[in-house]
């Protein structure tokens, strides 16, 4: 079945693809228990989903996605203070994946459709453009893990226009490995920690994590190919009782990472405590402007008010979303009711379901779980009120 899969697949070389492939359906064979293990990156779920490498993973190897997405895992309040801050007439610059993220009352979407002006960037380096070239405040809302924080410092560090300024939901990747880790019920044994993150904090972060927690970690790169080698890496530290840190993406990614990004982050950014949506509060996790960059940080410049906000009632549907559950590897879409009825990428109902890189929409968008054919029987969503 899995040799079939790796067949019909294109891998760049399909030779390896079909050893690796069968080097995996042994070991989990091997072991003789289904054996769990997540990545924290949605890039890692969009390509298992686009080239259907799950097909090739032996039916006892589960890989969960974790917390992998900086969209997902924006709490609500600070989708909130955004919000408030573009119904207050200031403009707010973002992502396109920011618009439509559900925050206690409404959404950047919804504020914009009562008439506030929400522009749509592709880059920090964009919103400092559009900044230039107006006398309006322009506050860029700055979503993304250290590796997207880093474009931002760079802008701060610069100088950007005087009209600019940030509002940085920002998050780091390392704490919240340390949550998920400990969780009860989480059954994750080991972790592929995410390429594009450690090409910043490098892989040398991850040797203290593993052996803290007992739990092997392979840093994947982004190919096929890449992932297939990493979690045969993986599985056969898990299999060994093998806690270890090992880098499969070394092309990229440094034992100590990269300095210089580092030490551009930590000039502009310190790590706070906060809550991830749906997770819990991550000690460290969010990463906050410091001091010296506080006439740049909206959250000074302005009077946010998120209580008349709160004041607002909450979407009922969102008590039935399980995004938390599942950034954590408790549940799958599939857990969920909303799933493919009331939760689509029209209309989404939590987090997961809004960004490219979360969970249920990248399931919703490539069928990429066999389970997917049971939606159809699923019961019956809550009315939509
Ligand atoms: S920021 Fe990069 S490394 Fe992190 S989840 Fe997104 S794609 Fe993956
Ligand atoms: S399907 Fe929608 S409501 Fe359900 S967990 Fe996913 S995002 Fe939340």
């Amino acid at each position: 079945m899995a040799d079939a899969a790796v067949t019909e697949m294109r891998f760049r070389d399909p030779v390896r693809a079909r050893a690796l492939a069968a080097r995996l359906g042994e070991l989990v064979a091997g072991a003789g228990r289904q054996i769990s293990v997540m990545h924290v990156c949605g890039s890692h779920e969009q390509a298992i989903a686009r080239y259907g490498l799950r097909a090739s993973f032996p039916a006892d190897l589960e890989v969960i996605m974790g917390p992998g997405c900086p969209v997902c895992v924006t709490d609500l309040p600070e989708i909130d203070e955004a919000v408030a801050l573009a119904r207050a007439g200031v403009r707010v610059a973002t992502y396109g994946d920011m618009l439509k993220v559900p925050g206690t009352a409404m959404s950047l979407a919804d504020a914009q459709t009562e008439g506030a002006r929400i522009d749509v960037v592709y880059s920090v380096a964009q919103a400092v453009e559009l900044a230039r070239a107006t006398t309006d405040e322009i506050v860029f809302f700055a979503s993304g893990f250290e590796t997207t924080a880093v474009a931002t410092a760079a802008v701060l560090v610069a100088g950007p226009p005087p009209n600019f300024s940030v509002l940085s939901a920002h998050k780091y990747i390392p704490p919240v490995m340390e949550i998920v880790a400990e969780m009860p019920g989480a059954r994750v044994e080991g972790f592929l920690a995410a390429g594009h993150a450690a090409t910043i904090t490098g892989a040398a972060v991850f040797e203290q994590f593993a052996a803290r927690h007992r739990r092997p970690v392979v840093v994947a790169g982004f190919e096929p190919l890449d992932i297939l080698a990493a979690l045969v890496a993986l599985v056969e530290l898990v299999v060994t009782g093998d806690a270890r840190a090992i880098n499969c993406y070394p092309r990229c990614v440094a034992r100590e990472g990269n300095k210089v990004a580092q030490a551009l982050l930590w000039k502009v950014f310190r790590p706070i405590g906060g809550r991830w949506r749906g997770i819990a509060h991550v000690p460290s996790g969010n990463l906050r402007l410091r001091d010296e960059f506080a006439h740049v940080d909206a959250r000074r410049r302005f009077t946010i008010d998120v209580e008349a906000l709160w004041r607002m009632a909450p979407p009922a549907l969102v008590e039935h979303c399980v995004c938390g559950d599942i950034m954590a590897g408790i549940a799958a879409p599939r857990d969920c009711t909303l799933f493919g009825r009331a939760c689509t990428p029209e209309t989404p109902v939590g987090a997961c379901m809004v960004s490219s890189e979360g969970t249920c929409r990248i399931w919703h968008q490539y069928g990429g779980h066999p389970d997917l054919v049971a939606i159809g029987r699923a019961a019956p969503a809550p009315e939509v009120p």
